[in-house]
């Protein structure tokens, strides 16, 4: 029924859309292939004996550098998973505009079996055996978090190598997706989960896309069912229920899935998952045991955003969503999205609507860089040439300016609001990109096609543009 890996799934859609991209002989296969892998095999002393680990980086592409993607800690994760995701982060960099390669790496563990201190040690040895190889680096291969990881992960590896390189003034840029406290950026915890609430509203407002899906234009009373309420599924659940007026009507977790046609209290679930490890026992909602199956119910848009390969051509034929957004990296295979497209379901792809994590990535990486946060030289100039503006108005027309809009106007920017503000502007203007090409007369079957082939586009031009 899922037929071949994710991996290929990847290449075939890459095999898709490179027809549509006329380039140099060759040139093609050179992009889509995986530059390099590091396997290590290394091992900690933990509990009085020795642990063996298994762990990758996979560089897929270095026309940018440094390569950046995340790393993931699973006991399902294997090399060619690794070389796929590291493939996305390729494309979705070139698609998004951002100076980057792609790379991904992962570590086969399951991070609960371990204390906090045996994680840690575990991650420093992880980290010196990328370093001592040239996969990690400010300049050279900048990780983040992924499934299984996070800010306190990124911490170690940082520290780890900072540790290694005191004479490296830019050495916490070696990794993304800190603490603020140690060299982070506000706004990244919640940045792919946020990308995917700017994904979904610049998508309802076009609305010739949107008459392909059948829904009624206002995002407002939209019914969702959301795969996953880790990092990505909760950010995107709380702010598209909070801020958009969605009823999150369904959310499908490992231990089995709930649903309450009057929208789900996204906050309590949440609080729910996190102390008992499941949605299972959640009050006053329908519990449903086979998980799965919720992913067929009828909602008006579906998101997926836990693991890969979960719509698949077994379920593809029997999904009643309107609009599939994807927050997680590869949830639909390459047959799947072939029939999801036959039956009229549009597809948001991953490339473009999980990019809000690499997207603000790039922000920290930058602050990092020039060692001073967003917006302080700038925000009490503005501050003070808007006090200025506002009582210049107020002498010249006698009003007085409305308190509700003053502090919003008079204010200078923080720096969550210049992310916001980027990570928006990003999303926009990819998007504008993905449906000029969608819509023209190339006769680019879907939205994925039509990001891949822009993004397939932009890394031959690096490429040619270096003499390769
Ligand atoms: P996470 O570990 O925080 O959350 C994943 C959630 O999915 C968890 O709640 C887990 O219990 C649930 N889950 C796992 N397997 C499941 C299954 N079979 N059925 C239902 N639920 C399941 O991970 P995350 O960081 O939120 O990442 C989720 C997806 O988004 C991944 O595909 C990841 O590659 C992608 N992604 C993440 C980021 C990021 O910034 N974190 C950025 C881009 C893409």
């Amino acid at each position: 029924m899922r037929g071949q890996s994710f991996l290929d799934d990847v290449n075939n859609q890459f095999d898709d859309a490179a027809r549509f991209v006329p380039m140099q002989e060759g040139l093609a296969e050179k992009i889509k292939v995986c530059n390099a892998t590091y396997v290590t095999r290394f091992g900690v002393r933990l509990r009085d004996r020795m642990e063996t680990f298994l762990g990758w980086r996979a560089v897929h592409s270095t026309h940018w550098t440094p390569a950046k993607g995340g790393i993931r800690y699973s006991v399902l994760v294997d090399q060619e998973e690794v070389e796929a995701l590291a493939a996305l982060m390729t494309y979705k960099c070139a698609l998004m505009g951002l100076p980057f390669g792609g790379s991904k790496g992962g570590l086969r563990i399951d991070p609960a079996k371990w204390e906090r201190q045996e994680l840690e040690r575990i991650t420093r040895r992880f980290t010196q055996e990328l370093a001592r190889h040239n996969f990690f680096g400010p300049s050279q291969n900048v990780p983040a978090p992924d499934m299984g990881t996070n800010e306190t992960t990124m911490v170690w590896m940082a520290d780890e190598y900072r540790r290694r390189s005191p004479n490296d003034i830019n050495a916490l840029a070696c990794v993304t997706g800190k603490p603020l406290a140690a060299g982070g950026i506000e706004g990244r915890i919640e940045a792919t989960g946020r990308g995917v609430q700017y994904a979904l509203r610049e998508f309802f407002r076009h609305q010739s896309d949107l008459e392909r899906t059948g829904l009624s234009p206002s995002l407002a009373g939209k019914r969702l069912i959301i795969q996953g309420l880790g990092n990505v599924g909760y950010h995107a659940a709380k702010f598209l229920s909070e801020q958009d007026g969605c009823r999150v009507v369904g959310v499908i977790e490992r231990d089995g899935a709930v649903w309450s046609d009057a929208g789900l209290p996204i906050e309590d679930l949440k609080l729910h998952l996190t102390k008992t490890g499941g949605v299972k026992g959640f009050a006053d909602v329908e519990f449903v045991d086979n998980s799965a199956s919720v992913l067929e119910r009828e909602c008006d848009v579906l998101i997926p955003a836990a693991i890969e390969r979960v719509i698949h051509s077994g379920n593809a034929p029997g999904l009643r969503a309107k609009l599939v957004v994807e927050a997680a990296n590869g949830p639909t295979t390459f047959e799947a999205d072939k029939i999801l497209n036959d039956r009229g379901i549009i597809v948001l792809p991953d490339l473009y609507v999980n990019a809000g994590g690499v997207v603000v990535s790039y922000f920290e990486w930058v602050k990092n860089l020039t060692h001073i946060p967003f917006g302080l030289m700038e925000r009490r100039h503005h501050e003070a040439s808007h006090q200025i503006l506002a009582r210049s108005l107020e002498a010249m027309t006698g009003a007085t300016f409305p308190l509700e809009t003053a502090s919003l106007f008079l204010e200078g920017a923080r720096e969550i609001d210049l992310v916001r503000s980027g990570l928006d502007d990003i999303m926009r203007s990819a998007y504008a990109q993905i449906r000029t090409v969608w819509n023209s007369a190339a006769g680019i079957p879907d939205l994925r096609t039509s990001a891949y082939s822009i993004a397939i586009r932009r890394c031959g031009d690096a490429y040619s543009a270096i003499g390769i």
